[in-house]
């Protein structure tokens, strides 16, 4: 949000939301402020391009102007972040007016050769039902919605051109065809920059996966950012020098202003990298080396840099004949030292220190906590040891699981390793919208006395408990028979976060495979944030004994 005379709303509405709990969250830039760091950034060799968002991402914009929307609205300043239908209308000659007094004066302020327009993520529902959209589409000739987006960036393109300023806009201006002189800032993937140099575009190079620092240091880590090579391969050798360069981003939408420094450095060190050295000259291990240099520099300007890489990571394996687990840990980088323990406590700088695979051949938690310098990270792995009949065992989903949480695949519920508190750990599975079915063969008839199947509750995350649970034994495979169904007590409007057991109890049972049959909401009630969606079902293991 910046100030602009001619449109006070924009910052006395447009700037003010309300959040959930009522509060008014407010802010903006004033033109004095805007002058200071375009200047502060001048003295450091640095362009500001400010980015005016249209012809969608504007609902701030229509919630103080609600007659530049196809509708007339009302609209309120929303406190999600996110893709609305209600963008500014493509038909109404005044909206192009009110955008172009806004760029005037906006060009004052930033004396760089570009400005941004955004172009990206635009509904176009709204245009093809607004009449005045409509007409345009007939007296421009134009073919659709696309097209019509197209004329929109062209419109605004040749209006800032007469003003001697370039236009960036992200990839989504190529639907309906580029404006002339426009540069193409790729975000999706590398897509947008091939078309566009092959239509002899300039273009800049931001693809989400490599260069969105927003990104968790899970998802992109220290090496994944430096391997990224901003020039496309498939690129024409002639084409090269369509490919202005790229950039990095950090949402803050997605971040918490605590989190930004972790979230910039290291990773910003390693795309400076590589958005300014040839390819030949690059080096992650020479690279990795310097960054190690550079973390005092950092320290001394006070920048709190976050990890490498995941802090901790794990695998386990069991060993029938031995009948133990074998768990092997590796710590995101090299300073990063791993203490653990078994006995329950929470390890501290003292506890053992982790350097080679763990054997357990017992029931017990393993605790194994990640140190840099002597001092917690708050990176920890908390691993329920269960060594039960079921673990190896062969298992058979009827649906399967939702790959956003595999956790460890298909082992993942007989690996006898419990869920903790946190459905991220990798040990909880996440059924979506369907009903978990899941037949468990333990290779011969064994006695059983109990199985327990654990589920987790989280309604604020949508993860609801099952409607009930039905648990039955088979000797063949083929007649089940020990039908015992457990009803689930809790209301579903609870909102803990909980592990619940559904155990059925068995007096020296005779069985090869046990089923558990768990019945989904399968969508959120209608009083929940997500009524209608599909509900999540999460199991971590099924317990036999
Ligand atoms: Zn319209």
């Amino acid at each position: 949000r910046i100030e602009i005379n001619k449109y006070p709303k924009l910052t006395e509405v447009g700037s003010r939301r309300k959040e959930k709990d009522g509060l008014i969250y407010s802010g903006y830039y004033s033109k004095e402020e805007i002058k200071e760091i375009v200047q502060y950034a001048g003295s450091r060799f640095i362009t500001v391009v400010p980015e005016i968002e249209m012809p969608g991402h504007c609902l701030a914009s229509l919630a103080a102007y609600p007659e530049n929307s196809c509708t007339g609205g009302p609209f309120e300043v929303t406190n999600k972040w996110g893709v609305f239908d209600d963008v500014y209308c493509a038909g109404k000659d005044s909206v192009f007016y009110f955008l172009q007094n806004i760029l005037d004066e906006v060009i004052e302020l930033f004396p760089g050769e570009y400005i941004h327009i955004g172009g990206d993520e635009v509904p176009k529902d709204r245009w093809k039902t607004c009449p005045k959209c409509q007409s345009r589409i007939i007296e421009e000739g134009l073919k659709d919605e696309e097209e019509l987006q197209s004329y929109f960036i062209k419109r605004i393109s040749k209006y800032l051109n007469s003003k001697g300023r370039t236009v960036i806009g992200w990839d989504e201006i190529l639907q309906g065809g580029l404006a002339p002189g426009t540069i193409v800032e790729s975000w999706q993937g590398m897509q947008g920059a091939l078309e566009a140099a092959r239509l002899k575009h300039y273009a800049i190079c931001s693809p989400y996966v490599y260069t969105y620092l927003s990104n968790d240091i899970e998802d992109l880590d220290l090496r994944l950012t430096y391997l990224y090579e901003p020039i496309p391969a498939e690129l024409p050798a002639v084409d090269k020098k369509y490919i202005l360069g790229g950039e990095a981003s950090l949402w803050t939408e997605e971040t918490l202003q605590n989190e930004v420094d972790e979230k910039l450095f290291p990773r910003l060190l390693a795309l400076s990298e590589v958005f300014w050295t040839n390819p030949p000259n690059r080096n992650y291990e020479k690279f990795h080396s310097r960054v190690k240099k550079n973390y005092i520099y950092l320290t001394q300007a006070g920048i709190m840099y976050g990890q490498e890489a995941r802090a901790i990571s794990f695998s386990s394996s069991y060993i029938d004949e031995e009948k133990e687990f074998i768990v092997t840990v590796t710590p995101g980088q090299e300073e990063i030292k791993i203490h653990y323990t078994k006995d329950g406590s929470e390890p501290d700088n003292t506890s053992a220190v982790y350097n080679a695979p763990l054997k357990i051949n017992k029931p017990l938690r393993l605790k194994l906590s990640a140190f840099l310098n002597n001092n917690f990270t708050g990176k920890k792995i908390n691993l329920l040891f269960g060594l039960h009949m079921a673990v190896g065992a062969k298992l058979f989903l009827a649906n399967k699981y939702d790959d956003l949480y595999k956790a460890c695949g298909n082992e993942t519920l007989v690996d006898g390793i419990l869920g903790s508190d946190d459905f991220h750990d990798g040990l909880w599975q996440g059924f979506h919208g369907v009903d978990f079915e899941a037949v468990v063969d333990l290779g011969a008839d064994k006695i059983i006395n109990e199985v327990i199947p654990g589920f987790f509750s989280d309604s604020n995350s949508w993860i609801f408990l099952p409607v009930n649970v039905e648990i039955s034994l088979s000797q063949d495979g083929i007649n089940y028979s020990n039908v015992n169904v457990i009803e689930n007590n809790i209301p579903l409007d609870n909102r803990d976060v909980f592990i619940k057991n559904f155990k059925v109890s068995y007096n020296n049972q005779k069985a090869r495979y046990v089923k558990v049959m768990a019945k989904s909401i399968k969508t959120c009630p209608p009083w929940h944030k997500g009524a209608g969606e599909k509900a999540w079902l999460f199991i971590d293991e099924i317990e036999v004994k």
